[in-house]
Parts: C-alpha cells; sequence; structure tokens
C-alpha cells in the first residue's frame, strides 16, 4: 500500500470499534514497501471503544474530546484519535491524506464537509467506502472526486481525488520537507525529542550540543514531575500538558525502566481551599536526562558535544553550522532550533543574512530565563516513623513539589522544589534558596516539612540548579522560522517549567508540520503554538507555579 515513502497517511471517518485500523496496522506490518511510518487520523463519537493493545491501554482509557496521539510499534505507528463531531474534527486537520475510508451513511456529509475533506486530500488521493450504502455520488463528484473503475466487480467502491480545476500552491507544497539531513542545535528534551521523531522517518540527524554531554542544561533535573496542567477555561498550555503527559508516559513506558527512571504513580495536587486535592491518575515522575539518552539512542543521530554553534550559512540549499571559531561543526538541508534560550542569540545573529519570520525576534526579545533549584537528599531511614506516618507514597505538588523515595546510585533521595528566579545575574545564595524549598514544603507537606527540617538546618541538603526559558505566553514554539513555501530552519523552544510534557508532543507537531503528516493536536492549538502566532499581553494573572 505504501511504495517507501517517509510516512502513509490514512483518514478515517468513522473509526467507530477500530476494526479498520487494526486490519490496516497489520497490512501495513506486512508490507515489505512499507513507509517508516504510517498515520491514522480516526474520527470518532465520544461513545465508540477501541480496544487497545495491552502496551498502550493503561494510558488510554477514557480518552475525553479532541485529538490524542498514540504511538504504537516503538513509535513507527502514529495513531491520531479525534473525538468529537465529524464537521469540527474535519476542522482541525490540517493534513494530505494518502486514502481516506469514508463512511458514506453519516448524514452529516453534506456538501460543506466533503469540501472540508477534499481540503484534506492531495491529487491522486484514494477514497474507499468503508460502509455498503449509498455513497453521495453526486456530492464527491462536485467535491473534485472520481469513480475508479473497478478491478472485479465485488470490490469496494472507489474514488480517486482529481479536480477538474487547479490546486492551490500552498496545498501542493504543504509540509514538503523531503527526508535528508537535519541539524538539530541543543540536546535537551527539546532537541532529543525531535531528533528521535526525525530518525523514525527515516533522517539523518546530527545533535549539537555546547556542552560535553546530553542534557547538560536545565533537562539534567534529577528527577521531574510530567503531570497535566489544570484551568478552569481548559487553557491551551491546559490541553497540551494533557495530552503532552500522556505521550510522554507512553515514551517512558517503551524506552525506560519503571520504578528506576520513571514511574507512573499518580500525582496529587494541593490546591488548598476552596478547590480542595486534585488527584491525577494520568502522571508521575520521569529522570528527564535518561530519556534524552535513550531518545538520541538511534544509529541515524549522532551526537556532537562541546560544540556551541555561533553561526549558520547557506548555500545551494545546503546549511553550514560554524563554531566559535569559525569552524565547520555540520551540515545539513534543515536545522532545528532547539537550545532554549541559546536560540535568542543565534537568531539575532542571523537576522541580517536570512530572512525571518516577522515577529520571532520581538517575540524572542520577550523570553524570560527562569533560574531554579532543587533540593534533594536521603530519605530518612524509617521516613513513616518521621513524618508521624504521613510520608507520602508518591509526588505531590502545588506551591512546590515532593517527589519521595526516587532511587539513585547515591541511594533513596527525596526532592523538593523549585525555586524561580527572574533576575539571573542576581540569583540569591544557596541556602537562601534551600530555604525557600524548605518554606514551601513546610507549607505543601507540613509533617514531611518537620522531618527534613534538621537535613536542612544541619546543610546537608543538596542542590541541583538550571535555568528554564519560558516564552511571553508560557507555551513552546514550535514551527518554521521562514515564511517561504519550502522552510528549512525550524524551531522548537520556550519549554518554560514544563517540559517533561511539552517535549514529547512538541516533537510530533515540529515533524507533521515538516512533513505535512496528521497534526497531533487541534490545527487551532498547532497555530497558537507557531512562530506566527498573534502577540498576546504577557498574562499578568498569578497563575499558581507548580515546579
Ligand atoms: C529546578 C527546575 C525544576 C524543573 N522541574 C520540572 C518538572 O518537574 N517538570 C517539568 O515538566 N519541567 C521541569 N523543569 C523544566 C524542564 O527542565 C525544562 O522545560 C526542559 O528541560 C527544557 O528542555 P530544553 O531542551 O528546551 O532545554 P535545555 O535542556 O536547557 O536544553 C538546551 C540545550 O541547548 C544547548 N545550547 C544552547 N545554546 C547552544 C548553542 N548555541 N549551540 C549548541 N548548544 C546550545 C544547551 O547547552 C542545552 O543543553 C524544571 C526546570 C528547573 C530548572
Amino acid at each position: 500500500m505504501t511504495a517507501a515513502r517517509a510516512t502513509w497517511s490514512v483518514l478515517d471517518t468513522a473509526f467507530g470499534d477500530g476494526s479498520q485500523f487494526t486490519a490496516c496496522w497489520h497490512q501495513w506490518r506486512n508490507d515489505p514497501q512499507r513507509a517508516a511510518m504510517l498515520h491514522y487520523v480516526g474520527i470518532q463519537s465520544a461513545t465508540d471503544r477501541y480496544p487497545w493493545p495491552a502496551e498502550v491501554a493503561r494510558f488510554c482509557q477514557d480518552l475525553g474530546s479532541g485529538f490524542h496521539r498514540i504511538l504504537l510499534d516503538d513509535g513507527q505507528v502514529s495513531l491520531t484519535l479525534c473525538i468529537g463531531p465529524l464537521q469540527s474534527m474535519l476542522a482541525e486537520q490540517a493534513l494530505q491524506a494518502d486514502t481516506v475510508l469514508f463512511d458514506g451513511s453519516d448524514a452529516a456529509w453534506d456538501k460543506w464537509a466533503l469540501k472540508a475533506l477534499a481540503k484534506l486530500c492531495r491529487r491522486g488521493t484514494l477514497l474507499r467506502a468503508s460502509t455498503p450504502g449509498t455513497l453521495p455520488a453526486a456530492l464527491l463528484e462536485d467535491a473534485g472526486f472520481c469513480l475508479n473503475t473497478p478491478a472485479e466487480p465485488q470490490a469496494p467502491t472507489e474514488y480517486r481525488y482529481d479536480p477538474r480545476w487547479n490546486l492551490m500552491h500552498s496545498r501542493k507544497s504543504h509540509g514538503s520537507a523531503t527526508v535528508s539531513r537535519c541539524a538539530v542545535i541543543g540536546a535537551g528534551m527539546a532537541g532529543a525529542s525531535v531528533a528521535h521523531v526525525l530518525a523514525l522517518r527515516g533522517w539523518a540527524v546530527s545533535v549539537l550540543d555546547a556542552c560535553a554531554e546530553p542534557a547538560g542544561g536545565a533537562s539534567g533535573l534529577p528527577v521531574g514531575l510530567v503531570v497535566p496542567h489544570v484551568s478552569v477555561d481548559d487553557s491551551p498550555r491546559s490541553r497540551m500538558s494533557r495530552n503532552g503527559t500522556r505521550l510522554m508516559l507512553l515514551h517512558a513506558q517503551r524506552l525506560l525502566v519503571e520504578g528506576l527512571d520513571w514511574g507512573h504513580t499518580g500525582v496529587m495536587e494541593r490546591r488548598g481551599a476552596p478547590e480542595g486535592d486534585l488527584w491525577h491518575p494520568m502522571a508521575g515522575w520521569i529522570k528527564p536526562g535518561r530519556l534524552v539518552q535513550e531518545w538520541l539512542r538511534h544509529p541515524a543521530i549522532a551526537f556532537v558535544g562541546n560544540a556551541p554553534v555561533r553561526q549558520l550559512t547557506q548555500n545551494e540549499g545546503v546549511w553550514t553550522l560554524h563554531g566559535d571559531q569559525g569552524q565547520l561543526l555540520a551540515q545539513a538541508e534543515h536545522v532545528v532550533f532547539a537550545n532554549a534560550y541559546g536560540c535568542r542569540e543565534l537568531l539575532h545573529s542571523m537576522a541580517s543574512t536570512v530572512e525571518l519570520e516577522g515577529d520571532v525576534l520581538a517575540k524572542s526579545d520577550t523570553w524570560q530565563e527562569l533560574h531554579g533549584l532543587l533540593s534533594y537528599g536521603m530519605c530518612p531511614a524509617d521516613p513513616q516513623r518521621a513524618a508521624n506516618g504521613m510520608w507520602p507514597t508518591g509526588p505531590v505538588n502545588g506551591d512546590g513539589s515532593f517527589v519521595p523515595n526516587i532511587h539513585t546510585l547515591q541511594g533513596l533521595l527525596w526532592f523538593a522544589g523549585s525555586t524561580f528566579e527572574t533576575q539571573t545575574a542576581q540569583v540569591a545564595d544557596i541556602a537562601e534558596q534551600h530555604r525557600a524549598n524548605h518554606a514551601r514544603l513546610a507549607s505543601l507537606l507540613p509533617e514531611v516539612g518537620a522531618a527534613l527540617a534538621p537535613d536542612f538546618a544541619a546543610g546537608t541538603v543538596q542542590a541541583w540548579s538550571a535555568t528554564r526559558c519560558a516564552t511571553h505566553d508560557r507555551l513552546p514554539l514550535v514551527g518554521p522560522l521562514q515564511t517561504n513555501a519550502t522552510p528549512s530552519l525550524w524551531i522548537n523552544a520556550g519549554m518554560g517549567s514544563r517540559g517533561l510534557s511539552f517535549s514529547a508532543l512538541c516533537a510530533e507537531l515540529l515533524a507533521s508540520q515538516m512533513h505535512g503528516e496528521p497534526l497531533p493536536v487541534e490545527a487551532q492549538l498547532a497555530r497558537g503554538l507557531d512562530s506566527m502566532r498573534a502577540r498576546r499581553q504577557r498574562r499578568t494573572t498569578t497563575e499558581t507555579q507548580t515546579f
């Protein structure tokens, strides 16, 4: 079905119980000519249920309305379930389907719905009737679909998208990057996740970092929480973090050792009165550095350490990345900026030679560096006794966070964090930052705060610190950096204090934009993350910082 392509995209307008997906997945597995990636987009009503394969079942129960990206077969099969009414789910897509599985019995098919469907097709897309019965033949033909002569009398009815009119240029060139070489600047979560998804699609990827080893920046965090953000209006940040958390836990399950590198423990969020506590079952903790290592462990990825990129030049479609002394570090057809706050300087250095998307430089000037310190120490020998029976079994967050009982080479550790300081030039001294973390802990979990007070007082508590890169609206920046039809510079940065929830989903989003693959999030949400998003006022609300 797929003839040696980077990706093959199927749009199923009536996912139902997923039986067509299962059949297509098996067909893809058995196809020696298969594309590197199978994308299957299923539009599903809220009441349908798919019998999830055991390896992902625990992360896929009770999916709410909207888009959900689930990765199967080591990340090479991507299922995007879009739960909601047919017409609104079609309107939120931005793909060029190779095959459409069409349920003509749905009463929602009218002229407008078919036009919306046609926009998701390229010339030559096959449309197969997935249910027997009457197809809206006249409407299909009006929308640009032509009936294929069946090869055999019993063959299902098939149409081909081949309109009499010319297709708009923008549609033809949408996300048309061909698989080649990509240089990724930055080997934190943002860079490693992008490198991983591109390698899965057949790219040769060089990942360059100023540090000697991967995860030398904020992603070197010893342990962090992966937990959804909740807001009354279900803001883009909340939707991104909810779907991103699920995807991140799927990556962790596939690549890491549970109990040692990550834990699907759930997280208790303390919100105080009047809201009360909120239990997040789809949440846990991860050692991000371990995940970065695993993401980079792919034969098509080469990591280059001690390689601060200072300048980019382009010649005949190939970018050259130069180091401190102007030396050549890497060459590639595409470059992804995933170097957090370091993007700013590099983008400014290119401004006179490369035409960047209009607002991106100005926007990068509003980014903030947020210094943070995490306090940690050895768990007491008998933690329940030390904390009067109130030592938690899993992570707790709220104003600050506490992660107990993490196995490390040093022994069983607890982690309490984290400080937020905007004045990175005048960061408080370490003792002061420990005091701030202890005060938060004492308010979050008073008995634990009391149990650990002697450690804080004795100065035996250890510190890990780094700088987060936050954008003006606290949403990551993901997408092309150039406005032309064939961009070759891309960005994936600005993860703020949510890199563990955002990075895997942002990497999927960037890959989808590069290839014209199905989006992992609603188109409207994707537009809210790209470098052309309308400049919004920085939020002045006192949104609770939870790390
Ligand atoms: C104290 C603290 C606690 C946190 N807790 C949590 C948490 O519990 N949950 C959560 O989700 N998030 C948490 N975060 C945030 C999370 O760590 C970040 O969102 C995430 O690590 C950002 O990843 P990144 O890849 O964008 O940036 P980084 O990991 O900082 O990676 C950027 C990389 O780019 C490299 N670089 C920069 N410039 C150049 C250049 N010119 N050339 C080459 N390389 C370059 C740097 O060396 C660095 O390795 C916390 C952060 C801190 C500081």
